[in-house]
């Protein structure tokens, strides 16, 4: 389905039901990571919308939006069985009716650092595309996943600001079994390329393990530098942050809730990845 207004229809009947409402918003190319936030709407929804829109004013770079992966006929095939009740894609027009220039957003230092200071104007993309499924769609829930973490912040502040009655949904990064984080983009990278990836996790795995016993600053530096000396990656950023402000840990206490997050490059690609753990 393309357009709003069937899908005004289709809703309204689901509504008038009594059904609950539950949105997965996604740019297609799905992969597990996606249809375990399929499942996860349809165990806490009644009607499973899942939205499929490459959203131009969220990429910052020209290349990446031509490069990214589309296959529409082959999302709704898989989307279908796994319990997904309402695919809506819809053209670039449909979502942006008066043009694709968006608002800059202000969500203070969550829109200031990691992926917004690497990414100008990214947030502000992706904060105008969601603002408007949820206009179109109203669900009483939405999904999204803690692959982008900084992105389900941002989001989770949206709703707090505008849309108070909507219940976000935070759901876990799903990874390969060799542990790259799932992506649309994997899909643009070599075999070598992927295997070269996998140092992204073994990174944070191995940070994570390292912040029982030392510094804050410490763990970064050593992570910074793993990733320095990796052929082929070339890394944007390393980051253990606080997982609500972003802002940087600075010193363990007990009980900090903590995100080791990272950005890099592997050949043609733009790979983001995280974990996040509580400090004893
Ligand atoms: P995208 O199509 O990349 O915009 O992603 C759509 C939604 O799927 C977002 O909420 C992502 O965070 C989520 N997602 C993408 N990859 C994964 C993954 N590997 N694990 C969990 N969620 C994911």
């Amino acid at each position: 389905m393309t357009r709003i207004s069937e899908l005004e229809k289709v809703l309204s009947e689901a509504r008038n039901s009594g059904r609950k409402v539950g949105l997965v918003p996604t740019m297609g190319a799905l992969h597990q990571g996606h249809l375990s936030l399929i499942k996860q709407a349809r165990s806490q929804s009644d009607f499973v919308v899942c939205s499929v829109f490459v959203n131009p004013t969220q990429f910052n770079n020209p290349n990446d939006l031509e490069t990214y992966p589309r296959q529409l006929e082959q999302d709704i095939a898989l989307l279908e069985p796994h319990g997904c009740d309402l695919v809506f894609a819809p053209d670039r027009t449909e979502v942006y009716p008066r043009g694709e220039t968006v608002s800059p957003e202000d969500y203070g230092k969550l829109t200031q650092v990691l992926e917004a200071a690497h990414r100008p104007g990214h947030f502000d993309g992706v904060i105008a595309v969601v603002r408007r499924l949820f206009e179109m769609v109203q669900p009483d829930l939405a999904f999204f996943g803690e692959k982008d973490f900084q992105q389900l912040a941002v989001i989770r502040e949206l709703g707090r600001r505008e849309f108070t009655a909507l219940q976000i949904v935070g759901c876990p990064l799903i990874r390969s079994e060799k542990g790259l984080a799932l992506s649309s983009r994997n899909a643009l990278m070599s075999d070598a390329e992927r295997t070269r990836a996998l140092i992204l996790y073994s990174t944070l795995q191995a940070a994570a393990v390292r912040c029982s016993h030392e510094p804050p600053a410490a763990v970064v530096a050593w992570a910074e530098q793993q990733l320095a000396k990796a052929e082929g990656v070339l890394p944007e950023y390393f980051s253990l942050s606080h997982q609500d402000s972003l802002a940087p840990v600075t010193q363990w206490t007990s009980g900090t809730q903590a995100v080791l997050l990272v950005a890099a490059n592997v050949g043609p690609v733009r790979l983001i990845d995280n974990t996040k753990f509580v400090f004893a």
